[in-house]
């Protein structure tokens, strides 16, 4: 971290003068914790876990790798004897603690040199590709940020004023412009500004420095404005400042740590599809060219009546139009996908050279969003294409997903599950459609609350987008179940893949800010051929999920007959 500019150095080492100076003070409280555990009380052995992992965090943070290690190695010694409810604490963990106590002590009375040596050293346990930085006075942020987001591996700077980022992006950041380091390791992938509204109003300097900033490394930037009035004023300056999110204070860490994960997660986002109707194969290849050089994806459809088809496939974000076809019309075609209420939504631009006014307004009236007369420059159309593709990715996004969890809606879910399955039958693949329900989850919004609960919900919804492939579809069945369409996969894998989720479903230390708890999910499992309509693979695993339940719940069940 030697090469983090100075400012940003000082604040880094302002904080881990204040973790050593805890030190003694956290390790009063964890021995004492330590004591009562040994005389039988199980409460603060779960609560000391909980210490031991700040430890662990802030350690790992501030570059004590060997007090970090430690203190992990203690944690998960008295998280096996919590599993396995021991009445006191076993002897491995008793021997971690001693352990973990010398390295607490080593860093008490030697910070600089007695753990490994210098801060921040070269070769970090995990490699955080994400930087947020706190940009000047943050308001209204929890006392424990630092540790708690350390948590979510993202690596935590402070910046007086937005000119100290500058320098830290030209090391730390790859340039737009500027492929060929994308994989160094000393990287990062992304940083994420934090800053209150304030440190740009009336400062135009620092806004032709953020600015210039994100014309220069474009997605690597996500900057996120906090204030504590929520008012369109406020909203429009954070609009016009280019903010990626706004966030009202006091922030809810959840939402916070939530809301930069999904502005980090995509690098690539998936490119747009545009379907071209046109019957002449060279005017087609020439918008088709111009597209895919600006990153699309076309589909081609020269004959008319093949484009449901196609539609129901590819869902294509936007349709180009030839007005004049020998099938038929391109009105006429436009009215006839408007007529379809699954595809209200697509918009729909004509692309011919017909120049007479009357006319492209007849074409529009039945249903088209826009008329381009042939030849158009390649960046117009590259851009009107882009806008409205982008806008029904959003819209459909909306429509299509559950609010809490971003995964479809039931509706949605059974929609894709008859598309998919119509797909399989035509191409000859298998096709798994999986249902889980968390198990007694009722007593987990009964203790901890239903805030809490929702938590644990998009937990799930977080752990299986990160497991699952793109070609599976994930929705959101209902309150606390959940449906997965697993493409191309069978029964025996998908009886692998689930468990495997499970098992790492039944790890996540859920917490509702003051104890840490775990929850189990079960999960039924039916496979097409074997069953073959959509209704009949539900109702199979559902059943499955029944046994599954009876069986004992935390099991995956297989349907079979
Ligand atoms: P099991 O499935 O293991 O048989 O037990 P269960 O307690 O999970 O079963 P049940 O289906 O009876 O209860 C489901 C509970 O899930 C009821 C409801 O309180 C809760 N729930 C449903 N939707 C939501 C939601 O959106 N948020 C929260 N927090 N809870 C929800
Ligand atoms: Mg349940
Ligand atoms: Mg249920």
């Amino acid at each position: 971290m030697s090469d983090l500019p100075k400012n940003v150095q000082e604040r880094l080492e302002a904080l881990s003068r204040e973790f050593v100076r805890r030190v003694p003070e956290r390790m009063r409280e964890i021995r004492s914790l330590m004591d009562q555990s040994e005389t039988g009380n199980r409460e603060s052995l779960r609560e000391m876990r909980l210490r031991v992992h700040r430890v662990a965090g802030s350690a790992t943070t501030f570059g004590y790798e060997k007090l970090g290690a430690a203190a992990r190695t203690l944690e998960s010694r008295i998280e096996r004897d919590l599993a396995a409810e021991v009445r006191s604490p076993s002897e491995e963990t008793k021997t971690a603690y001693l352990s973990f106590q010398e390295r607490m002590e080593r860093v008490e009375r030697d910070p600089v040199n007695n753990d490994s040596g210098q801060r921040g050293s070269d070769a970090p346990a995990v490699r955080y590709d994400r930087a947020v930085i706190l940009v000047g006075d943050v308001p209204g942020l929890p006392e424990d940020f630092g540790d708690q987001v350390a948590v979510f591996r993202f690596a935590v700077s402070f910046a007086a004023t937005i000119d100290v980022v500058a320098d830290f992006c030209r090391l730390k950041l790859q340039a737009d412009d500027n492929a060929e380091h994308a994989h160094e390791d000393d990287r990062y992938r992304y940083v994420v500004l934090v800053a209150g509204v304030n440190h740009f109003s009336g400062s135009p300097a620092r806004l032709a420095l953020l600015r210039e900033l994100r014309e220069r490394y474009r997605k690597g930037i996500v900057l996120i404005l906090l204030g504590d009035e929520d008012d369109f004023q406020t909203r429009l300056r954070t609009v016009r400042y280019g903010a990626d999110a706004f966030l009202p204070t006091p922030i809810d860490l959840t939402r916070f740590v939530d809301r930069i994960d999904k502005l980090t997660r995509n690098k690539n986002p998936e490119p747009y599809h545009i379907l071209i109707v046109d019957d002449d194969p060279e005017q087609v290849s020439d918008t088709a060219l111009v597209l895919q050089e600006a990153g699309m994806i076309t589909s081609v459809v020269t004959d008319p009546s093949r484009i449901f088809q196609v539609l129901v496939d590819y869902r294509p974000e936007l349709i180009l139009l030839d007005m004049y076809m020998p099938e038929c019309t391109g009105a006429e075609l436009a009215a006839i996908i408007r007529q379809n209420e699954n595809f209200v939504g697509v918009p729909i631009l004509y692309l011919s050279t017909e120049t007479d006014a009357e006319k492209q307004l007849t074409a529009m009236r039945s249903g088209g969003d826009g008329f381009f007369v042939k030849p158009i420059d390649p960046e117009y159309l590259v851009t009107s294409v882009t806008v409205r593709a982008a806008r029904t990715r959003a819209m459909r996004f909306y429509m299509e997903r559950d609010s809490l969890t971003g995964l479809l809606n039931h509706t949605n879910l059974k929609q894709h599950l008859e598309q998919e399955l119509q797909r399989a039958r035509r191409i000859g693949l298998p096709l798994v459609f999986v249902m889980i329900d968390l198990d007694r989850f009722k007593s987990v919004n009964d203790t901890y609350g239903h805030l809490t609960g929702d938590r644990v919900i998009q937990s799930l919804a977080r752990l299986l987008q990160e497991r699952l492939r793109r070609s599976d579809t994930i929705g959101r069945y209902g309150g606390e179940e959940f449906g997965v369409i697993l493409f191309n996969t069978d029964a025996s894998w998908a009886e692998t893949i689930m468990n495997e989720i499970r098992e790492s479903f039944g790890r996540i230390r859920q917490t509702d800010g003051n104890t840490e708890f775990t929850v189990t999910l079960s999960c039924g499992i039916a496979e097409y051929p074997h069953y073959e309509s959509s209704v009949e693979l539900n109702e199979a695993a559902d059943g499955a999920l029944y046994d599954a339940k009876e069986g004992g719940r935390n099991r995956v069940v297989v349907a079979r007959r």
